[in-house]
């Protein structure tokens, strides 16, 4: 199953269960086109085995824990996972009543040759697996954000192309090469199970992003892989801001829609297109917020190109009046 609550798999059909010297080994040929977009965004965390009639003994550690041990069980399934458990340990959920059992493993991130291929453009020695962490990051979306705009979806594939390179920071200690991270894989990934508030299909701009393994962010990779490090921020600079009702390029001529309102059942909204740069992405931790949130920020191109000439007009200012011998 997937999160334990849809059938993906058969036993006999696409699905076998064995079992080998480490424990239980499933194998699974997927079709499924959720689970196939999960696993292409580097969103299948792990995987778990639900059960029933479990028999067996309590006893009490001495530290105070209860250990379970179980004897007997009946394999109600098992499902590959989107998300990872907050806890590696055993938790038990009910279902229908029935008292179901819910047992983690614990997956070892695993860095494939190819993913190692994409990452070692971006390093100056050659990097084993081993030596690499590798984590997704969801960047952004093309729902209609607090400010009544949103991303084309052309938006967001080329928005995918300008954040492979770039460096993510980490809130609590910026200044150090030991909180880094980059990118070096990133996609625009339709979800055709979910239509945004607009009814156009859901995209999200997923990527990938490596951290080389050091005793100093041994501690930071916990955190990550414990979901505690939740919300991105990201930054960018798009050409055109077009009102979703008329058309109008909103920077260029300002037209007299006002955004959230519907017009003949269309929602007005600013409609983000033609990205030219992206800006470092950065982590804020949240851990009280259940869902990962994206805070967008961008700047008008336009906008920018003022405040670089403004800077360039200072500094002449400044190159004059120094000629003139008053600075
Ligand atoms: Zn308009």
């Amino acid at each position: 199953m997937l999160d334990h609550n849809r059938t993906i798999g058969e036993n006999g059909r696409n699905l076998v269960l064995t079992e080998d010297n480490i424990g239980l080994r499933a194998e699974l040929t997927v079709d499924d086109e959720e689970t196939v977009t999960a696993a292409r965004a580097g969103r299948l965390k792990g995987w778990s085995f639900g059960m029933e009639n479990a028999l067996g003994d309590y006893s009490k550690a001495s530290d105070g824990t209860y250990k379970r041990e179980i004897s007997k069980l009946d394999l109600v399934e098992v499902s590959l996972l989107t998300k990872r458990p907050a806890y590696h340990a055993t938790s038990i959920e009910l279902r229908d009543g029935a008292d179901v059992e819910t047992r983690t493993a614990d997956d070892l991130p695993e860095v494939s040759a190819e993913e190692l291929e994409q990452i070692n453009q971006f390093t100056r020695g050659r990097m084993k697996a081993e030596d690499v962490y590798v984590f997704p990051v969801r960047l952004c979306d093309n729902e209609i954000d607090r400010d009544g705009e949103r991303f084309s979806l052309g938006a967001l594939s080329k928005l995918a192309e300008l954040y492979v390179g770039k460096t993510g920071i980490f809130d609590h200690d910026a200044k150090s090469d030991n909180q880094t991270a980059r990118i070096f894989h990133a996609e625009a990934i339709i979800d055709s199970s979910k239509r945004t508030s607009y009814g156009e299909l859901y995209a999200e701009l997923i990527a990938k992003a490596y951290m080389i393994r050091t005793a100093a962010n041994a501690d930071l990779i916990k955190e990550i892989e414990g979901g505690i490090k939740k919300e991105v921020s990201v930054g960018c600079c798009v050409a055109k801001n077009t009102c979703s009702v008329c058309g109008a390029d909103r920077w260029k001529k300002p037209c007299e829609h006002i955004k959230g309102k519907i017009y003949d059942g269309v929602i007005c909204c600013g409609i983000l297109e033609e990205p030219t740069d992206a800006y470092e992405w950065s982590f804020v931790a949240v851990p009280a917020q259940p869902s990962a949130g994206v805070t967008k920020t961008y700047t008008e191109s336009d906008a920018l190109d003022k405040i670089k000439a403004m800077i360039a007009t200072r500094q002449r200012e400044i190159e004059i009046l120094k000629l003139k011998g008053k600075m």
